[in-house]
């Protein structure tokens, strides 16, 4: 089976005294220890909590740039994350996406070399409440995760994150079944398009509204492999939904 994998994305969040409280809940409770935890940290506090989290707990940057060093004025690169042990980056969020402006192709760009300098990757994938009432949800998730395809081959350090962006820090959560449908849809996609094998091993997560009361009946999903976790994941009850599936 596919390992259970929860991501906590702190998102511009946070100072010292709140992330030593954050830091203090996740040490405090045992973390199921056949599953994965990672929290994705502002830029400025990565060595922070780096240097202070529990051992079964890694850290993700939730940004980087897709060029390794030069004249790039604000930017980290994959290689200054590795630098400071970070192995984890998220890429592609919809606030990225919307906020930000990064396109498709700025995403997979981002996903090719942090890949080769030896990151792992959060890609996150969504569709737009308006998408979504035009029915295109697939559509627009398949064309997001295409642009990657393009630009990667191998796939065992990716976890997929779908993430339906009128579910995100709303209260409204996808229903079990919602979820399932495009998680289901994005691993036959996968098997189409990239690999069985792949198909078969990547992790898919769900994000959007997660909490400790529907983390259990969206765990149960076949095809829900873990969650990204923003506003609870800064709360005690992010350790619930670490292990949801148990
Ligand atoms: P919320 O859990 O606050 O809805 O945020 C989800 C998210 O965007 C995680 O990346």
């Amino acid at each position: 089976g596919r390992t259970f994998i929860v991501g906590g994305n702190w998102k511009m969040n946070g100072d010292r005294k709140t992330i030593d409280e954050i830091i203090k809940f996740l040490k405090a409770d045992d973390i199921p220890t056949d599953n994965e935890v990672v929290v994705g940290v502002p830029a400025l506090y990565l060595d922070y909590v780096q240097q202070r989290k529990p051992k079964n707990v890694e850290v993700a940057a939730q940004n980087c740039y897709k060029a390794d060093k030069g004249a790039f004025t604000g930017e980290i690169s994959p290689s200054m994350l590795k630098d400071l042990g970070i192995n984890w980056v998220i890429l592609g969020h919809s606030e990225r996406r919307k906020v930000f402006g990064e396109s498709d192709e700025l995403v997979a760009e981002k996903t090719a070399l942090a890949l080769e300098k030896g990151l792992k990757v959060i890609l996150c994938l969504g569709e737009t409440l308006e998408e979504r009432e035009a029915g295109k949800t697939n559509e627009v998730v398949f064309r997001q995760i295409k642009a990657v395809v393009d630009k990667i081959k191998d796939w065992k350090n990716v976890v997929i994150a779908y993430e339906p962006v009128w579910a995100i820090g709303t209260g409204k959560t996808a229903t079990p079944e919602q979820a399932q449908e495009v998680h289901d849809a994005l691993r036959k996609w996968i098997a189409e398009n990239i690999g069985k094998d792949v198909a078969e091993t990547i992790r898919i997560q769900y994000g959007g509204s997660v909490t400790a009361t529907n983390a259990k009946e969206l765990a149960a999903q076949n095809d829900i492999d873990g969650f990204l976790v923003g506003g609870a994941s800064l709360k005690p009850e992010f350790m619930d939904i670490i292990s949801a599936n148990k």
